[in-house]
């Protein structure tokens, strides 16, 4: 048993809290970083489908339960850097109009303490630190930005192109994705991505894509003043006696129990893991869980509502990275249906393998090898509202409980009406000539996957941010309602999800509430 002392504590290494230590790590004061998984071993298996997303041979191994005490195995990721290991690396900002209140059909997705102007600056300097690669104000909704993207946007391939042209005849403005991939199209001999077809939900094996680990965490660790403890899970936080300071941070690591102490404590656990910690770290002064006088830790938990759609055609696509392509113009709404319903985009090129994974519905006449080699893998998504009965729990012995009802979805369902729609009214195809185009775009099959309960990689809002103590969990800097020293900087502050990717927010989040702390230690 040690109590190490240091000026800041932060729990996890991920969008959250491996961006802070790279914002803090110049400032001299002595950080320690605590992250529950270790490095991802580079090894050829990095990149190979069965290992990934048949095996999950880098998947957390925790057991979770639904509500019915059903076991839940979590599609997340324990390691340095967190999901952005495996993440698509689709780094958008949030619309501006996402920040206020936002009315849809099924409901209101509530406002935002902070403005889109505040955060403005912090999102300039995410996508600087994650080396964005996109182009502004073609997508109708770009929210105004003060700074070209650092890099020129990541080009499609043919057969994306075709599509971006014919959503473009259709009058739509279709995007370049903003990406941080480390991808250099102009010199690609020395260019650290190599463009491969197993980006979005693999580690990068060349470390060419721009994650928490790579730009962030092993950079910060350059400086002396930090440390970072790998395979050590923050048990419970315990505080003075006032109960308004953390004053212990009891650690688990290779079997033995260690606790360490800090001026200031960030916990950057993932919002369910962050939700969990503080809900097990209740005690005296804080009997429904710490920071949770408002009571609404692990409640509000959203994750969007998502789907992939594979639109199928007698023409194969060869695209090697697929996930280059978006679609806004059905964000907040169209001339028909004024209400949002989404974001059209792409996940990363489907095989055979990771299909017999998530066992779609085989069209009659196709096998999953054949499927994947002719199928455009739509990825949309929409907003799903923050419901405080949608929440995480703990059971008897401390462990996750996920409940979940999705909501908000008649927009999602509009949007993959809008979808087919415009597949349907696609140019021919140029290289079969019209007959290709009939057998393409009649024969359309469109295979709808629900993700599911356990698909948490969007997961947000756990332990949200807001003005009033009475109904948020976090400040406007992050910091705790209720305690002086304990801050909250994964995607848990979320109020609403939106409906894009949420890790640029985080980032951008987390260089806000680093640059508060500065202020506060000086
Ligand atoms: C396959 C996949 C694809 C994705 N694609 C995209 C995308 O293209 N664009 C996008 O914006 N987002 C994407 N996401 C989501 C994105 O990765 C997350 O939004 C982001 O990583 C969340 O950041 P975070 O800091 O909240 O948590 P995380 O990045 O999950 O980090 C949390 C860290 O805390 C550690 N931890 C947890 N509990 C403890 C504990 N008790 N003690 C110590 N350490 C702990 C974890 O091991 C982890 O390292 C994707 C996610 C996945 C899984
Ligand atoms: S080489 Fe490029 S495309 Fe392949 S995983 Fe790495 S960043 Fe992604």
């Amino acid at each position: 048993m040690t109590l190490e002392r240091f000026d800041i504590i932060i729990i996890g290494t991920g969008a959250g809290g491996g961006t802070l230590a790279h914002r803090l790590a110049p400032s001299g004061k002595r950080i320690l970083l605590i992250e529950r998984g270790d490095y991802v071993p580079r090894e050829k298996a990095n990149w190979s489908p069965r290992a990934v997303n048949v095996e999950g041979r880098y998947q957390a191994k925790e057991e979770w339960s639904d509500p019915d005490g059903k076991p839940l195995h979590p599609h997340t990721n324990y390691c340095v850097g967190g999901n952005t290991k495996f993440y698509g690396a689709a780094l958008f900002r949030l619309r501006r109009d996402d920040f206020g209140e936002v009315r849809h059909y099924g409901g209101i997705s509530p406002e935002w303490p902070i403005s889109y102007e505040d955060l403005e600056p912090y999102y300039r300097k995410a996508e600087d630190l994650y080396q964005v690669h996109g182009e502004r104000a073609v997508d109708p909704t770009d929210p105004p930005a003060s700074n070209p993207y650092p890099y020129p946007p990541v080009s499609h391939e043919p057969r994306i192109q075709q599509l971006s042209d014919d959503f473009a005849r259709l009058g739509l403005k279709p995007f370049h994705v903003p990406l941080g991939i480390r991808l250099d199209e102009k010199h690609p001999r020395t260019s650290k991505c190599i463009r491969c077809d197993t980006c979005d939900g693999f580690p990068c094996l060349v470390d060419a894509k721009a994650d928490a680990q790579v730009m962030c965490v092993d950079p910060a660790l350059q400086h002396p003043n930090i440390r970072l403890l790998t395979n050590a899970t923050v048990e419970r936080l315990d505080t003075s006696p006032s109960g308004r300071e953390v004053t212990k941070v009891t650690v688990k690591r290779n079997g033995e129990t260690e606790t360490y102490s800090s001026d200031i404590v960030v916990v950057s656990c993932g919002a369910i893991n962050s939700a969990a910690l503080l809900l097990r770290s209740a005690g005296d002064k804080h009997p429904r869980g710490l920071a949770n006088s408002s009571g609404v830790i692990g409640r509000h938990y959203m994750g969007h509502v998502n789907s992939v759609l594979m639109a199928l055609s007698k023409c194969p696509n060869p695209t090697v990275f697929q996930k280059t392509l978006a679609v806004n113009d059905f964000y907040f709404g169209s001339k028909e249906w004024p209400h949002p319903m989404g974001h059209i985009s792409f996940v990363g090129k489907l095989d055979g393998e990771t299909l017999s994974a998530g066992a779609p519905a085989i069209a009659p006449g196709w096998t999953l090898d054949l499927m994947a080699r002719h199928s455009l893998d739509f990825w949309l998504t929409s907003e799903d509202l923050p419901d405080p009965d949608n929440r995480v729990t703990l059971d008897r012995e401390g462990k996750v409980v996920l409940r979940y009802a999705p909501n908000n979805e008649e927009g999602h369902r509009r949007l993959i009406a809008r979808l087919k729609d415009l597949m349907q009214r696609q140019a021919k195809c140029p290289e079969h000539g019209h007959e290709c185009h009939q057998g393409l775009f009649a024969g359309n099959l469109y295979v709808g996957q629900r993700i599911p309960l356990a698909g948490v990689a969007h997961q947000n809002g756990t332990v949200r941010f807001g003005r009033d103590p009475k109904t948020s969990a976090l400040d406007v800097h992050c910091k705790a309602h209720d305690l002086d020293n304990l801050y909250v900087v994964d995607g848990g502050f979320f109020p609403s999800s939106a409906a894009v990717n949420p890790a640029l927010t985080i980032m951008a989040n987390a260089l806000r509430v680093g640059d508060h702390l500065l202020e506060r230690m000086k």
